[in-house]
């Protein structure tokens, strides 16, 4: 089958050191990719004098594909988020969070196995902000009918297809009874629309997460708005490893960005320090996506002997600092090649 085309943003801080690693390994594996490289974040804005140049968001039109490396955005410079406006120009509605442990990785928990769904396109993430009088500010927290039934949806499907059990969403409305009334009353009412087979909860947040550092096993699927979903995932991360074994997908009806959860972390960028984890299991939700949509059998092979490679690394303790082990970036890459 011919390569399918898919953006690359290797991204800033650690991003190009990551990106680059999990190339090396997806060629290795046989992937059946023709990456373009486009830029995006601080390494865009200095050569084009914008954070997301119109070639980026050309590119991704296109190819309805992208791996996308951690990106920054210039704080207090007029500039808004590349995350958010990548999510917002392409419509990628539903984020998606495996929190899995891994094999070799010693944590509190052993066994966490949950899914973060997070809307991504709504809350507070709306950015507007206004300043009403000197000293008093306020944002402006959005929920739509349509945006809340439309993640709603989309997270009991996926249960179904993925052959999950439960959903549970996290939520505050005794205190935003309205916005995130909405989102539980839509979570509801999909529920109650024809998926009786997956159990439904709801859990205050505060509650949620105490619940989540002290029995993660209670849960099955997490289902958040846009700043609880941001906020939980990091959360989960940490009874998994941290930052650097959550990967990520941000899927519209039209296409999707693969991103990990972790940010450019510019206090280890340039060092070899950066684990690429979190970006490789990224990148095999790549490929699997890819199977979804074309049926590409060699997506699926390269997907599976790239899972099957970092578990065994893993477990023989070929390990990045922050899992306690001695691996630079590029030496993992290498473990893993090698157990392909
Ligand atoms: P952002 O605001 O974009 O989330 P941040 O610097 O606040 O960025 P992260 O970049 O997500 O947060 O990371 C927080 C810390 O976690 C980093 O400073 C780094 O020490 C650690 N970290 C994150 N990602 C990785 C990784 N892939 N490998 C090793 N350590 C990581």
């Amino acid at each position: 089958m011919a390569r399918h085309p898919a953006v690359l943003i290797p991204g800033d801080g650690i991003g190009p050191e990551v990106t680059e690693a999990v190339v090396r390994i997806l060629e290795a594996a046989g992937a059946t990719i023709a990456w373009e490289e486009q830029p995006a974040g601080l390494a865009a804005l200095e050569q084009t004098g914008e954070v997301l140049p119109s070639r980026t968001l050309d590119a991704i039109s296109r190819t309805k594909l992208a791996l996308k490396g951690p990106c920054t955005t210039p704080v207090g410079e007029g500039f808004s988020s590349v995350n958010v406006q990548l999510r917002k120009a392409f419509n990628l509605y539903a984020a998606v969070r495996p929190v899995r442990s891994l094999p070799g990785v010693e944590t509190r928990f052993r066994d966490v196995d949950l899914v973060i769904i997070r809307e991504n396109t709504e809350g507070l993430y709306s950015g507007v902000e206004n300043e009403i009088t000197p000293g008093v500010v306020m944002s402006m927290k959005v929920a739509t009918t349509r945006g809340c039934e439309r993640i709603a949806r989309w997270a009991f499907n996926y249960a179904r297809q993925r052959d999950r059990r439960r959903i549970t969403v996290f939520h505050k409305a005794n205190i935003m009874k309205l916005t995130d009334g909405l989102f539980i009353r839509c979570a509801r009412e999909a529920h109650a629309e024809g998926y009786s087979d997956i159990a439904y909860e709801e859990a205050i947040i505060d509650a949620g997460c105490m619940r989540l550092v002290q029995d993660p096993g209670q849960f099955d699927m997490l289902l958040l708005e846009n700043l609880y979903g941001d906020v939980v995932s990091d959360l989960c991360a940490g009874l998994v490893g941290g930052l650097g074994v959550v990967p990520g997908a941000n899927i519209g009806d039209d296409g999707a960005i693969f991103e990990a959860v972790h940010g450019s972390a510019p206090d280890i960028a340039g060092k070899g320090l950066a684990n690429p984890l979190a970006l490789l299991m990224s990148a095999v939700m790549l490929l699997n996506y890819l199977v979804e949509q074309t049926g590409d059998e060699a997506c699926r092979t390269a997907a599976t002997r790239i899972k099957a490679a970092y578990d065994l690394a893993l477990e023989q303790g070929e390990k990045t600092r922050d899992l306690g082990g001695q691996l630079s970036t590029n030496e993992f890459a290498d473990a893993v090649i090698a157990r392909l």
